[in-house]
C-alpha cells in the first residue's frame, strides 16, 4: 500500500511548471527597490542624497527619507503589494516579519495608501517573544527594528500575498542589538577600519574603503512530501531520529555530481527564477555526495548582502519544495550514516576599488599586501581558533562536525603546499633583503591558479585558502552565515590591528623589510595553526593536541569559549557586541541546543512508543500465533520461526529498556535548572541514551514485516524521488 501510494505520487505528483523562457538578464533584481529603481524613480537630489547615504554609512533626514518612502510605496503598490513589513533577523535562527497594511482609514468607509518615512526607518514589532538571552525583562519587552539601507527592499510573493520587505536590524529600547544583522554590520566597520589603517602603512592611499565578501554553498536535502510527513521526527526535529542505513549508500559516489533527475531540475529551476527576481546571484547547483542530496551557491556578495540572501534562499528552497511535493531538509545531518550538510562559508575582503586584499599579485606591492593579510587571517584562528568553533556549534552541527564527512571540530588552517612552502621560506629568513626582486621570486604570482587546480584542495580542513579567499567549512547548512562572518570579521580586524602595531613600531626603515620581519616573527608562534595534512586520521587528532589547538566536540563545551574574558573584551573593544550582548548570544544558543534536542527526544519516545513497539509487537504476536498453529499441525515445534520470535522478543524488551533508561535521564535532566549544567548532561547522557535506543530499533528494523513497518525507510525517502 504505503509503496504504491508513493509510486502514484511520483507519478502525478508534481507539476513541471512552465519556463517563463526569459533570459535572466531581463528580470534579474525586477521584485528589487534597486538603485537602479532608486535613480528612475526618485529626485535627482534624493538619490544622490540616498546613494551618499548607503555607501558611506550615514543616516537619511526626514525629508529624504520621506521621498523614498514614497517612491518604494508606488512602486511596491505597482508590483501588487498590499502590506509592508520589516524583515529581521532575530537569534532564532530564521526570519521575521510582522505585515501591516499600507491602507489606512481615510474619511467614512475610505482607505487611502500610506507609508511614511517613519513607517520605512522604524517598526515596533511586539517582540516579547523573541529570545534575548537576559537582555529584556518582560516589562520592558519592546524593541524596534530600524531599516538597513545597505540591503535593497524587496518584494515578496507568497500564495496569494505580495509583501514589501524592508530588510531591518532589530534592537531593544536600550540600545542592545536582538539580532543578527546588527553585530555583522559592526563587525564589517571593525575590518573596514583595521585594514585601512593597514593599507596606509602600505603606501595605498587611494582605497576609501574595505569590506567583507562571503560566498555561501548550500548543501540541502530533498524527500517527498509524502514521506516528510509520514515522519514526526522529520517534520518536527528536521532529522531521522529512527532508521537503519539502506543497502546502498554513498559508497558508489554515483550521486555526486551525477545527472539531475528531472524533477530536482525543474524544482531547481524554479528556485532560481524567484532567487533572481529577487536579485540573488545563484550561479552553480549540482548533486551532492549523498542520495537526494544537492548544493546552490551563489556568487559572493558583500557579508551583509550575502547574509540576507542566504536567509532568503534557505525560505525559497523551503517554500518552492513544497509546490513540488518535496519537502526540504535543511538539517546538518537529517540521517545518520549518510553525509550531512554544511555551508562552505568562503570569505574575504576587499576595497571599494577592487582590490581583493587576499589576493597575491603579479607586483611586489600586491604580494606584501596578501602576506600581510594572509599572516593576520591565519593569526586571526591561531588566537581565536576557539571562538570560531564556538560561531558554528549546534546540536544538529555536532552530528557533522569531527565525523568523517565534515571537517573536524578542530580549526586548523589549510594553504596548501606551495603557499606553506613560501611561508617557511620566509619564516626560515631566505628573503634576506626582501628586494622587489625577491619578494617576486616568491613565486606567489602562480598561486591562484595553482589553487584552483583540486589536487591541491582538502576537503577535510575547516578553514581552507582557496587561492584569493578563505573558505570556512565548519558552518552547518541550517545556520545563518552572519554569526560566523561576524567572529571571522572581528577576529581579523583584531590580528590586522596587533600586526600594524608591530608594523608602526618599525616604522620608517624599508616597508618591504618590515613586513617580512613581523610575518617572520609571527609565523614561529602561529604556525601550530597550519595543518594541510588529513584532518581525519587520528594522527591528526594528537598533533593537534600536541600543538595545543582546541578540539571542542560538543556544543556545550563549545559555546564556552563565546563567554571567555578573551571574547569578551575582544568584541567590546570593537564595538562589535557588548558584554551584556556576547552573554546573551550564550544563553540563547545554550538553551537552542536544549530545546532542539527536547524535541528530538520527546519524537523519539513516541515514535517508540506508539509507533514501533505496537508495529513490532503485532508481528510477534503473528509470529507466536504461527508457531503454536504449525505445532499443533505438524506435532513439533518449527524451530526457525521460534529462533526468529526469540530474537525479536529480546530485541523488543532491548527497545523497551533502552526507552525506560531513557525516559528516566529525561526526567532526571528536567530538574537540572541550571542551563549550561544541562546541555552539558544532555551531551553526555541523554545523547548516548537516545543512541542506545535507535540501535535497538534500527536492529528491529531489519526483523519486523515490512508491511508493518511504520515508518518509510531510508532506501525509500533517499532514492525514489
Ligand atoms: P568551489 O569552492 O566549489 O571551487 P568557487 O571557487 O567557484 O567554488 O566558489 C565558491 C563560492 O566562493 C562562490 O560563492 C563564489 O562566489 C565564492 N567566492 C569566489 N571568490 C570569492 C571571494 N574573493 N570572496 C568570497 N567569496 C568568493
Ligand atoms: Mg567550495
Amino acid at each position: 500500500m504505503r509503496r504504491n501510494k508513493i509510486g502514484i505520487t511520483y507519478e502525478r505528483g508534481y507539476e513541471v511548471s512552465k519556463s517563463n523562457g526569459k533570459a535572466i538578464s531581463t528580470f534579474f533584481g525586477e521584485d528589487t527597490f534597486s538603485l537602479k529603481v532608486m535613480q528612475e524613480r526618485l529626485p535627482k537630489a534624493v538619490y544622490k542624497k540616498t546613494l551618499t547615504a548607503i555607501q558611506e554609512d550615514l543616516p537619511l533626514d526626514l525629508d529624504t527619507a520621506d521621498a523614498v518612502a514614497n517612491a518604494m510605496k508606488d512602486w511596491a503598490i505597482e508590483k501588487g503589494a498590499t502590506h509592508y513589513a520589516h524583515w529581521f533577523q532575530p537569534m532564532t535562527g530564521i526570519t521575521a516579519e510582522k505585515h501591516d497594511a499600507f491602507a489606512e482609514p481615510d474619511g467614512p468607509g475610505r482607505v487611502i495608501e500610506l507609508f511614511s518615512a517613519k513607517q520605512l526607518v522604524q517598526g515596533e514589532p511586539d517582540a516579547s517573544s523573541f529570545p534575548s538571552g537576559g537582555i529584556r525583562s518582560t516589562f520592558e519587552a519592546r524593541g524596534y527594528t530600524a531599516w538597513d539601507m545597505s540591503s535593497p527592499a524587496f518584494i515578496r510573493r507568497n500564495g496569494l500575498g505580495i509583501t514589501l520587505c524592508i530588510p531591518s536590524a532589530f534592537i531593544s529600547y536600550t540600545g542592545e542589538a536582538l539580532d543578527k544583522k546588527t553585530p555583522l554590520l559592526k563587525s564589517d566597520r571593525a575590518v573596514n577600519k583595521s585594514s585601512m589603517r593597514m593599507l596606509k602603512l602600505l603606501g595605498n592611499h587611494t582605497s576609501k574603503k574595505v569590506n567583507s565578501n562571503c560566498g555561501p554553498e548550500q548543501e540541502y536535502f530533498l524527500i517527498d512530501k509524502d514521506y516528510y510527513y509520514k515522519r514526526q521526527d522529520l517534520t518536527l526535529a528536521g532529522r531521522a531520529v529512527i532508521g537503519a542505513p539502506p543497502a546502498k549508500g554513498q559508497e558508489l559516489e554515483d550521486q555526486y555530481f551525477g545527472s539531475i533527475k528531472e524533477r530536482i531540475q525543474s524544482y531547481m529551476h524554479d528556485v532560481e527564477q524567484v532567487l533572481y527576481s529577487l536579485g540573488i546571484p545563484a550561479k552553480t547547483r549540482h548533486n551532492e555526495v549523498a542520495p537526494s542530496q544537492f548544493e546552490i551557491a551563489p556568487v559572493y556578495e558583500a557579508a551583509n548582502l550575502a547574509a540576507d540572501h542566504n536567509q532568503l534562499l534557505m525560505d525559497t528552497l523551503k517554500t518552492v519544495a513544497k509546490r513540488h511535493n518535496l519537502s526540504l531538509l535543511l538539517h546538518e545531518k537529517p540521517f545518520a550514516g549518510i553525509n550531512g550538510s554544511g555551508k562552505h562559508l568562503n570569505w574575504s575582503i576587499s576595497t571599494d576599488d577592487g582590490i581583493n586584499l587576499l589576493n597575491p599579485g603579479k607586483t611586489p606591492h600586491d604580494n606584501i599586501q596578501f602576506l600581510i593579510f594572509l599572516t593576520a587571517t591565519i593569526k586571526a584562528v591561531f588566537e581565536n581558533a576557539d571562538l570560531l568553533r564556538a560561531s558554528v556549534a549546534s546540536s544538529g552541527n555536532d552530528h557533522r562536525l569531527g565525523a568523517n564527512e565534515a571537517p573536524p571540530a578542530i580549526i586548523s588552517v589549510f594553504l596548501g603546499s606551495q603557499l606553506l612552502s613560501i611561508l617557511e621560506d620566509i619564516e626560515a629568513g631566505n628573503i634576506s633583503k626582501a628586494t622587489d626582486k625577491e619578494i617576486i621570486d616568491l613565486g606567489l604570482s602562480a598561486l591562484p591558479i595553482l589553487s584552483k587546480d583540486n589536487t591541491d584542495r582538502n576537503r577535510t580542513s575547516p578553514f581552507a585558502f582557496t587561492g584569493n579567499k578563505f573558505e570556512f567549512r565548519a558552518v552547518g547548512s541550517e545556520q545563518s552565515i552572519a554569526f560566523p562572518a561576524t567572529v571571522l570579521n572581528t577576529i581579523v580586524a583584531d590580528a590586522i590591528d596587533k600586526l600594524a602595531d608591530k608594523i608602526e613600531a618599525n616604522k620608517g626603515s624599508d616597508i618591504n623589510k618590515v613586513v617580512i620581519e613581523v610575518i617572520r616573527g609571527e609565523l614561529k608562534e602561529i604556525k601550530a595553526v597550519i595543518f594541510n595534512g588529513d584532518g581525519y586520521s587520528e594522527a591528526w587528532h594528537t598533533e593537534a593536541e600536541k600543538r595545543g589547538l582546541p578540539n571542542l566536540r560538543t556544543t556545550p563545551e563549545a559555546l564556552e569559549a563565546l563567554i571567555s574574558e578573551k571574547a569578551l573584551s575582544l568584541f567590546e573593544k570593537y564595538g562589535v557586541l557588548s558584554r551584556v550582548e556576547l552573554k546573551s548570544r550564550f544563553y540563547i544558543r545554550n538553551e537552542r541546543y536544549i530545546r532542539n534536542i527536547d524535541i528530538e527526544v520527546k519524537c523519539l519516545i513516541n515514535m517508540t512508543q506508539t509507533q514501533i513497539l505496537p508495529a513490532a509487537i503485532g508481528y510477534q504476536s503473528g509470529l507466536a500465533k504461527s508457531i503454536a498453529r504449525v505445532t499443533s499441525v505438524l506435532g513439533s515445534e518449527p524451530a526457525a520461526q521460534k529462533e526468529m520470535l526469540k530474537e525479536l522478543s529480546e530485541t523488543i524488551s532491548a527497545v523497551k529498556s533502552g526507552l525506560d533508561k531513557l525516559s528516566e535521564i529525561f526526567k532526571a535532566a528536567a530538574d537540572i535548572h541550571d542551563e549550561t549544567k544541562k546541555a552539558k548532561f544532555y551531551s553526555t547522557d541523554l545523547l548516548p541514551a537516545m543512541n542506545s535506543v535507535r540501535s535497538s530499533i534500527d536492529s528491529l528494523e531489519g526483523m519486523v514485516d515490512d508491511e508493518k513497518w511504520p515508518l518509510p525507510k531510508y532506501w525509500e525517502m533517499l532514492f525514489i524521488s
